[in-house]
């Protein structure tokens, strides 16, 4: 030991330097040693540990001042993602996730309280044509002031949800059904009136379904049947509420069947077409014949092509469907040409197209191809589009009209008159002719002002360069009319009702005008 030493080993200071390292050891950072009189080594050392003591406890509270900003953080962007997956981004609205779980919040309170839920389902009534014509730019205006709409609408505990597409839904947490139709209705009332967007003025109104969340249906189920409700609604004329009732569940089975069935149909052959005549008002001869499709349905026979072409529209079977009547159709007037007894007659072949149809770039390919295989003229081929097909006017319908066109089939538009075209429209179109709808004919004779309102549409459409062939004609003195203000072309149960492939043949074999004279 050298003479300096102050201490022994059995200094009470070197029990109470242990005592704190241990203490500071096991965390309890504000420990401190205290320092003697000596100021000797040992003190020096106790000074040591608690300045590394005091820096330790600096750092420790930087660190936990870090780790409580960084969870904080953390749980901001946890909500921030839980908003996010519950929020629709273009409105703010809540989405569909966000939606059933209220709903199943609700159903569940509701059945403590004895309340009731009602959901409310819109679709946009006429958005997609819109969103075609205008852009998606607009078209999400259009649904940005929808949402503010339906939101300004309903009470403060109500809770609105973009479902997707143009599709929402409202849930009344607690609500008699005669209130859930008021506020569905005060909705329908508040979507009624124009949408002003960078100088268009739209309406898009809604159809709406109701249904009372009663208990003990599934929250899957409620939304199956408020979805029928509201497809109930769509399919009454839009534009209305209707609630949800069980007899409609029978109706859809009705379609769903109707749907599988025309699925075999179009596949196993069920389908004939029927000819109808066109027919020149001076010579009475034919100038064609239009292809008018049934479905010979092996229980219920006949089916009318209203009853299953907006059907096929719906669920995209109409390409087929339309594939089918386009070969068929061609190949029959391929027959007829090459039958002797069939071929003093010239006639062109008219089939009906539907929309989604000019919406398939390959409808093109499938026209040129039905026509080669033929060997038939372009122009024995003369497609009949419906007024709302070409009005929606998108680029892809330009291009398939253009290209149809250019490939030299003829284009008329049919049901001319129901819809809401201008007829200056009309005239941007590539189309030769248009089809006056039976309507405007059917008023004749009642009617004392209408012999010259056809007499100024007549007049419209030779201005725009057009033909009219006029349909519906059912008498005598309606062909006779019409060729006196000097229309040139007619079709109508008077000069004959559509026939079937071997009763039009006959008829092209024994006549050279009609009607047939019996
Ligand atoms: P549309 O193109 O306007 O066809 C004319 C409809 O009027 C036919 O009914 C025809 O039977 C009926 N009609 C003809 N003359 C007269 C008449 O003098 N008086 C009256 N009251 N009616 C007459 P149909 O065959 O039931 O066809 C109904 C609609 O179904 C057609 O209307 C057409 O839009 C559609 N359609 C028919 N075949 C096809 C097809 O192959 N493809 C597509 N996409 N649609 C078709
Ligand atoms: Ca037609
Ligand atoms: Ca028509």
């Amino acid at each position: 030991m050298s003479e300096e030493t102050a201490y022994s080993a059995d200094d009470p200071r070197l029990g109470l330097l242990l005592e704190g390292i241990v203490r500071l050891a096991a965390g309890d950072l504000e420990t401190r040693i205290e320092v003697s009189a000596a100021r000797d080594e040992i003190d020096a050392v106790i000074m040591g540990t608690n300045l590394l003591a005091e820096d330790l406890q600096i750092i420790y509270e930087e660190l936990e001042q870090r780790v409580e900003a960084r969870t904080q953080q953390l749980n901001d962007a946890r909500l921030a993602m839980q908003h996010m997956a519950m929020t629709d981004p273009l409105t703010g609205l809540s989405n569909r996730s966000a939606f059933s779980a209220a709903l199943a919040e609700a159903q569940a309170a509701g059945l403590e309280t004895s309340t009731k839920p009602a959901i409310l389902l819109l679709d946009m009534d006429g958005f997609k044509a819109i969103n075609d014509s205008l852009g998606h730019t607009i078209g999400d205006k259009v649904l940005e002031t929808v949402a503010r709409r339906i939101s300004g609408a309903v009470r403060e505990q109500d809770m609105v949800a973009r479902m997707g597409g143009d599709e929402f839904a409202v849930l009344l947490p607690d609500v008699s059904p005669a209130m859930a139709a008021s506020v569905g209705n005060r909705i329908l009332a508040a979507l009624d009136g124009l949408i002003e967007i960078e100088g268009h003025h739209l309406r898009c109104g809604a159809s709406m379904g109701l249904r009372m969340a009663d208990p003990g249906v599934s929250a899957d189920d409620l939304m199956m049947e408020v979805d029928i409700a509201m497809y109930e609604s769509k399919a009454d004329g839009r534009g209305k509420l209707k609630a949800f009732e069980p007899s409609m569940l029978h109706v859809r089975q009705m379609r769903n069947q109707l749907v599988a069935e025309l699925k075999e149909a179009i596949a196993g052959s069920q389908l004939v077409l029927y000819y109808q005549p066109i027919i020149r008002l001076d010579t009475r001869e034919i100038e064609g014949v239009e292809a008018l499709v049934r479905w010979n349905h092996p229980t219920r026979g006949i089916v009318m092509p209203d009853e299953f072409i907006p059907i096929a529209e719906e669920t995209g079977m109409i390409s087929q469907l339309g594939g089918w009547v386009l070969r068929a159709a061609v190949e029959q007037l391929k027959l007829w040409r090459s039958d002797p007894l069939t071929s003093s007659h010239n006639f062109s072949m008219r089939i009906n197209v539907s929309a989604p149809d000019l919406q398939r770039l390959e409808f093109v390919e499938e026209v040129r191809e039905a026509l080669s295989a033929s060997g038939l003229d372009p122009a024995a081929l003369v497609l009949e589009l419906t007024e709302s097909a070409v009005i929606q006017g998108n680029a892809l319908d330009r291009y398939t009209l253009s290209s149809l066109q250019r490939l030299g089939v003829g284009l008329e538009i049919d049901d001319f008159g129901t819809g809401y075209s201008s007829i200056s429209y009309l005239r941007q179109l590539p189309v030769d002719a248009v089809k006056v709808d039976r309507t405007l004919l059917a008023a004749l004779g009642s009617d004392p002002s209408q012999p010259a309102l056809l007499a100024a549409v007549l007049q419209l459409i030779r201005a725009c360069g057009l033909n009219a062939v006029w349909e519906g004609i059912e008498t005598e003195e309606q062909a006779d009319y019409l060729l006196s203000i000097g229309c040139t072309s007619g079709q109508g149960y008077y000069f004959s009702r559509p026939l079937p492939e071997a009763e039009m043949t006959e008829q092209l074999k024994l006549h050279k005008s009609w009607p047939i004279e019996s």
